[in-house]
């Protein structure tokens, strides 16, 4: 370990204290490290799974347009819904919601990207393994 501090001049009960509050921390640390993966798993679960309905949904001839693309089960009363300020997915309510900025900006943000979010305040690192089902669901822009 190189980066440990020289505790040549403590007394072996001193160091057994520091070294065990180094300890807890690092124990800290893992199991901080471990619950971000699994939430980074959570999220690439979530949006694989959602890719792999909608292309489902796209096999059988299903119309999506005014559908949600998470769920695909809410239909658009107003055939619009939501579309997520960061992907551009159109979503119910029930699967994003309105996000204030600091500049007191409300977008819409959809359940993947604030999850994904989430993962970015966390770890300064957005997701870009799984690519959004952009390719593979018709949008129509300019409503
Ligand atoms: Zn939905
Ligand atoms: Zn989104």
């Amino acid at each position: 370990m190189a980066d440990m501090p020289d505790l040549s001049h403590l007394t072996q009960e001193e160091r057994a204290i520091i070294e065990g509050v180094m300890m807890r921390q690092k124990q800290e640390e893992e199991r901080e490290n471990e619950i971000m993966r699994r939430k980074q798993d959570e999220v690439a679960t979530l949006v694989d799974s959602i890719r792999q309905k909608s292309e489902q949904q796209k096999k059988a001839g299903v119309e999506l347009e005014a559908t949600c693309h998470i769920c695909l089960k809410t239909k658009f009363a107003d055939g619009i819904g939501h579309i997520c300020h960061y992907c551009n997915i159109r979503c119910c309510a029930k699967c994003g919601g309105k996000v204030t900025l600091r500049n007191n900006k409300v977008i819409w943000v959809c359940i993947v990207c604030r999850k994904k979010q989430e993962l970015l305040s966390k770890t300064g690192q957005w997701m870009n393994k799984s690519t959004s089902p952009d390719g593979m669901i018709r949008r129509q822009e300019g409503d």
